[in-house]
């Protein structure tokens, strides 16, 4: 039995993690400010005796005796960590700080909740974790995925400098049940909109690509990720290699929901990458993990979930 700190464990990867550590017998401490998170997430969980709900900032540091702790604080859609960019490289950079200087004064291990972003719109397809990435620094999109790339230098340097014991995931966009009804990425979206027979909203002409992994098989590769041997630190890319245009995902929405929606155009937000898929040679080598869930049975899945949550 470990002792185990989840930070941004209110949110939707957290939540799930949560679950999964709590069944697996360890002791689970979740810590959040609910700026996107909610106590909705986590409520099955109170009634635990191995689980405890911290409510803090993980911009402010925390003290807490652990074996290990999966840095999870961040807002992750585009809507949410653009309301105020500031506090979002905060979250990233200061975060990073106060959860490596823990883990460095108690000797836990600790895994940071990287990102695909730090290959920004990338020009190597697919991306290996030896692609070094194409992005903007001083763009709309440059909060979220820059703050990323500093917390992933810090949590080398803390590595190299300090013996600290760190593993860097790269996590490629990830849906499921749990995900905030209006949280805005586009899994939700299309199936908020299809379930409630409003327009289907692409932005752009569609045909930039994402791969869509289902939130079961990101958890299970976390975990497996914690617990390689010491040596391994990553970072290394956690994702479904399939890859479908937004275009394939809205009439995918449409077929299993059933819906009478009409998709409709929008404008395309800045810095949006044009093509996005991992390559997982490297999680496959080290982790003998690849995802299970296709997409079709993911999005069914997903789509049960928001029926019950919005109608
Ligand atoms: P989410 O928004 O549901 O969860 C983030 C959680 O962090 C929320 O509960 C939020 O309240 C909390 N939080 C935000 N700022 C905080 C702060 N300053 N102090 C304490 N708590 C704070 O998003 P998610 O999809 O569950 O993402 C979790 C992590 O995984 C994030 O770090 C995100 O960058 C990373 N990630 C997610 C995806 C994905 O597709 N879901 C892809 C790449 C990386
Ligand atoms: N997107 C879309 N309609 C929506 C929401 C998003 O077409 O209602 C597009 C968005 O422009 C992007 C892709 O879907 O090209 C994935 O967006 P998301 O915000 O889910 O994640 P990210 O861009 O961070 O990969």
């Amino acid at each position: 039995m470990k002792r185990i700190l989840i930070t941004g464990g209110a949110g939707f990867i957290g939540s799930h993690l949560c679950e999964r550590l709590l069944n697996e017998g360890n002791e689970v401490i979740c810590l959040d400010n609910y700026f996107t998170g909610s106590k909705q997430n986590i409520k099955h969980l109170l009634d635990n005796h191995n689980f405890e709900l911290v409510r803090h900032d993980i911009t402010s540091p925390y003290f807490v005796e652990v074996d290990e702790i999966y840095n999870l604080a961040c807002p992750a859609s585009p809507i949410h960590y653009q309301y105020n960019p500031i506090k979002t490289v905060k979250t990233s950079v200061m975060g990073a700080i106060n959860v490596l200087g823990l883990a460095k004064r108690i000797k836990a291990k600790v895994l940071q909740a990287s990102t695909s972003e730090v290959y920004g719109d990338p020009e190597v397809h697919p991306q290996p974790e030896g692609y070094w990435g194409n992005v903007n620094p001083i763009g709309l999109r440059s909060c979220y995925d820059e703050g990323k790339r500093c917390a992933e230098t810090l949590f080398m340097d803390y590595h190299r400098q300090n013996n600290v014991k760190i593993k860097i995931v790269r996590i490629f966009n990830t849906y499921g049940p749990r995900m905030h009804p209006d949280d805005g990425r586009v899994v939700s979206n299309f199936i908020v909109q299809a379930l409630q027979g409003k327009d289907i909203t692409i932005y752009g002409n569609g045909k930039q690509t994402r791969s869509f992994q289902y939130i079961d098989d990101l958890v299970e590769a976390l975990i497996r990720t914690m617990n390689t041997e010491n040596d391994f630190i990553g970072p290394v890319n956690i994702g479904n290699p399939g890859e479908f245009t937004m275009l394939e995902l809205a009439e995918k929405v449409i077929e299993l929901t059933g819906t009478k929606s009409k998709i409709v155009f929008q404008p395309l937000p800045s810095d949006d990458p044009k093509q996005r898929c991992p390559d997982i040679s490297l999680a496959k080598e080290k982790l003998g993990w690849e995802p299970k869930v296709e997409l079709e049975e993911g999005l069914r899945k997903t789509i049960e979930y928001f029926r019950k949550v919005i109608l």
